[in-house]
């Protein structure tokens, strides 16, 4: 492993470039243009490392390159190529500060899928090859909620014996072993207009029977469990001397665990509105928890192993934040974490990445690659 991470080391300055190459084609969601750009440069690069197949959609490609190893057994590596961040928000694209380099995407999560490429590169050059076929896909809306990208990644997790996914790791490197799950729930409530002065016992509030429900959401928390409700956008009515006949409301829900999320749901649906009032809930879960399975705990100790090889440690992480891994750790065993180490996702002028780690987690990779 040593001559991997002096290689890498090496070539630190190239990998920078090539994430700078990246973030500087910016790629927001649903900006095709942009993420077939981004698709293309690494398309260029995989060049003939293996096979490149190109999904077209409308929001923007599907990536899938498929690398031959030693054996038929296939590991997935999965990186999404949006950013959250609209063109020309960043008041520099790239900017190198110190150790740091800054720049939309960067972090999250443009410099994990340069990782991959180089990890590949490395085994290459030093006469190797990957132990498990190599599949890797790039998607174009992770940040958006992946409904063009779910069919692919779960159809390549499906009898893959690894899914590894680039997201950075946590703060301190450590990898990420579950997520929590991720619903989104849509509430519009119906009432009944009437003029506020004359008549307003003819009127049926909405935004009162709204009020009644959100009292009532709060209370399916289990903070203990980590179950969490945000009601977090409201509108409603139409004047102030009309008696509000709608309101419409949008909650965000994470929980760690697949039978929280169905007692959330059972509960939040079964909530009676105020009499004349209804309520049309559409939504759901739409990122199932990544919940680590034995085989989550076996790869982290495989990473933890390569990592000491090379110096450092990493140790397993839960976070709230959810992922495409989200949607592979029912299928297969799932680690997420293998991206650049760095700070500040979504934060505009902020997010950035640090440029010591590239080589040493980029090793990290190789290794998980490279034994069996
Ligand atoms: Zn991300």
């Amino acid at each position: 492993m040593k001559d991997i991470l002096e290689y890498l080391k090496d070539h630190t300055n190239d990998i920078l470039s090539d994430i700078e190459k990246l973030v500087r084609v910016e790629s927001p969601s649903n900006y095709k243009d942009g993420i077939n750009q981004v698709q293309d440069v690494v398309q260029s690069w995989l060049g003939s490392m293996g096979t490149v197949k190109r999904h077209t959609n409308e929001i923007g490609d599907v990536l899938h390159a498929q690398i031959q190893g030693q054996s038929s057994e296939r590991v997935i590596l999965l990186a999404h190529m949006d950013t959250v961040y609209p063109i020309g928000t960043w008041e520099e694209i790239w900017s190198i500060k110190d150790d740091r380099a800054y720049g939309p995407g960067a972090y999250d999560m443009k410099a994990g899928a340069v990782q991959a490429v180089w990890a590949l590169r490395t085994i290459q050059a030093l006469g190797q090859k990957p132990a498990c076929t190599v599949d890797l896909l790039l998607t174009p809306d992770e940040e958006v909620g992946s409904a063009v990208s779910r069919p692919f990644i779960e159809g390549l997790a499906r009898g893959a014996k690894a899914v590894l996914v680039l997201e950075p790791p946590f703060m301190n490197g450590d990898l990420k072993v579950a997520r929590k799950g991720v619903g989104d729930y849509k509430i519009r409530v119906y009432g009944k207009a009437a003029h506020q002065g004359v008549e307003p016992e003819k009127g049926r509030n909405a935004i009162v029977s709204a009020a009644h429900l959100i009292s009532e959401i709060i209370q399916l928390q289990d903070l203990e469990k980590g179950t969490t409700l945000g009601p977090n956008v409201i509108r409603g009515g139409t004047v102030s001397n009309v008696v509000a006949d709608n309101a419409t409301l949008e909650v965000d829900l994470r929980i760690w665990s697949a039978p929280e999320a169905e007692r959330v749901d059972a509960a939040l649906r079964a909530i009676q509105p105020l009499e004349g009032t209804r309520y049309e809930i559409s939504g759901g879960l739409n990122r199932p928890p990544m919940e680590p399975s034995d085989g989550t705990y076996q790869l982290l100790e495989k990473a933890q192993h390569i990592a000491n090889g090379l110096g450092f440690n990493v140790g397993a992480a839960r976070v709230g934040g959810g992922s495409d891994g989200n949607f592979t750790s029912k299928l297969a065993p799932t680690l997420d974490g293998f991206g650049a180490a760095g700070a500040d996702a979504h934060q505009k002028d902020l997010e950035y990445i640090h440029i010591p780690s590239l080589a040493p987690r980029t090793a990290l990779l190789a290794g998980m690659l490279l034994e069996k």
